[in-house]
């Protein structure tokens, strides 16, 4: 039935047992996991294929078993399970697989993992191989990541004497295992899993663990990509790249500086319930500000995010200013470049000083620099001042952790978008 076959990739080496199962699974699944929306139509059958999967991690030396339950998406649903052999390997890091695999302790039959893959890129992963506090959302996302409505259990008989006669297929009832949003109470959380393993050092004897323990090793990664767990969260940026090599290091070395931030940064925003790797970011070369929206919603970070002595609280509240212009900006009309600029009128002392000694504090700054930051010369539709506004005051009213010298920034930003509304307003007479 098969053949087995092994994956050496990044520390680990895998093996793929086909199993020869008593029994075969069938289900249908749900072909969208919107958890917003409390009814799930859709949904399309198909065979899932289970393997055994042995994997050593070789840097700690230890082997652990896994079973993989193979649920192909949609576009490869088929009746005949060797298909999905032949989609499937765990460990493979070239893998083009779209679908989703659960990974169960063999013995105990505990879910330990799923992982869900487009085109062999890892886009949505839940792991209890380490434990967190937070397991039974752990546990609701790893139900929506499966999205299964049904599953339907095709028990084979093994042997001609078997109970069920020769060679035939017996049909258990429809068995339920889950339909989010209509269960009320959450799976009860997993029995505890052994704790991570620490490899021994040479000052502690080899008897250190009972001899029965065997230290788990994790599930084989399979495909790339990033998903979204604690284990791999991180957000990154690249390198847009260039040609001239000290202009490549420059970027380079700004890349470096935003991702030595993310990872603080993903957590912190975790914790007041936002997930950073919901929302598409790239680092953004062509801007003078901290970050930008683009037009597809793309997070831009620019490269004053990371050189303007920001905190990280600030750099929090920025990232999630953005956000929540993603999440909640109205459509803005065209703007234009105005035939002559128009200057704001009756700057408070206050902002007149900040401009001054902070916006301006370069040598041989002058007053006409002063008019030129007071005056607009590209007016936005007044909806793009209006999504500003709504977004700073969110911002302000969320994130009061802030440096100084930055919320005084932001207040000066807001203030000016708020000047330049009324203008808005008033030139396109909406
Ligand atoms: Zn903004």
């Amino acid at each position: 039935m098969g053949k087995s076959q092994s994956l050496y990739s990044t520390g680990t080496f895998a093996v793929n047992v086909p199993l020869i199962t008593e029994a075969t699974y069938e289900g249908s699944f749900y072909t969208t996991t919107d958890t917003t929306s409390s009814e799930h139509h859709e949904t399309y059958s198909t065979v899932m294929l289970q393997k055994l999967i042995v994997v050593k991690d070789l840097e700690a030396n230890v082997y652990s078993c896994y079973i993989a339950t193979i649920i192909p998406a949609e576009e490869n649903a088929t009746k005949n399970s060797t298909k999905i052999d032949k989609m499937f390997y765990g460990g493979d890091p070239n893998s083009d697989f779209s679908g989703t695999i659960v990974y169960s302790t063999v013995t105990t039959n505990y879910t330990i993992g799923v992982e869900k893959y487009t085109k062999g890129q890892l886009c949505g992963y839940k792991s209890m191989f380490y434990a967190s506090e937070n397991h039974l959302a752990d546990l609701d996302d790893m139900t929506d990541l499966l999205g299964s409505a049904r599953l339907k259990r095709n028990v084979r008989t093994l042997t001609k004497n078997s109970e069920f006669g020769g060679g035939g297929s017996y049909w258990l009832p429809d068995v339920i295992i889950t339909a989010p949003k209509t269960t009320p109470t959450p799976p009860p959380p997993p029995p505890s899993l052994p704790p991570p393993y620490v490899p021994p050092t040479n000052s502690i004897p080899d008897y250190y663990y009972p001899p029965a323990y065997i230290p788990p090793a994790q599930p084989p990664r399979t495909g790339s990509g990033t998903g979204s767990s604690q284990q791999y969260p991180v957000p990154r940026v690249t390198s847009p790249g260039a040609s001239a090599p000290d202009i490549a290091a420059a970027l380079n070395a700004v890349v470096e500086a935003i991702n030595d931030v993310l990872p603080e940064i993903y957590e912190k925003l975790k914790a007041m319930g936002v997930d950073l790797n919901k929302y598409k970011i790239k680092f953004a070369t062509n801007c003078y500000t901290n970050a930008i929206k683009e037009k597809d919603g793309t997070i831009g970070i620019c490269q004053k995010f990371v050189y303007n002595g920001y905190t990280i609280n600030d750099q929090v509240a920025i990232i999630w200013h953005e956000i929540y212009h993603v999440d909640n900006d109205k459509i803005v009309g065209d703007g234009q470049i105005l035939p002559s600029a128009i200057m704001i009128e009756n700057v408070p002392s206050h902002i007149e000083h900040h401009i001054k000694t902070v916006e301006l504090n370069f040598p041989g700054s002058s007053l006409e620099d002063y008019k030129g930051e007071i005056s607009i010369k590209m007016l936005q539709s007044p909806q793009y001042y209006r999504n500003e506004i709504a977004a700073y005051k969110a911002e302000i009213a969320t994130h009061k952790n802030v440096s100084s010298k930055y919320n005084q920034e932001r207040a000066y930003v807001l203030w000016k978008h708020e000047q330049t509304l009324i203008i808005s307003e008033k030139y396109y007479k909406k």
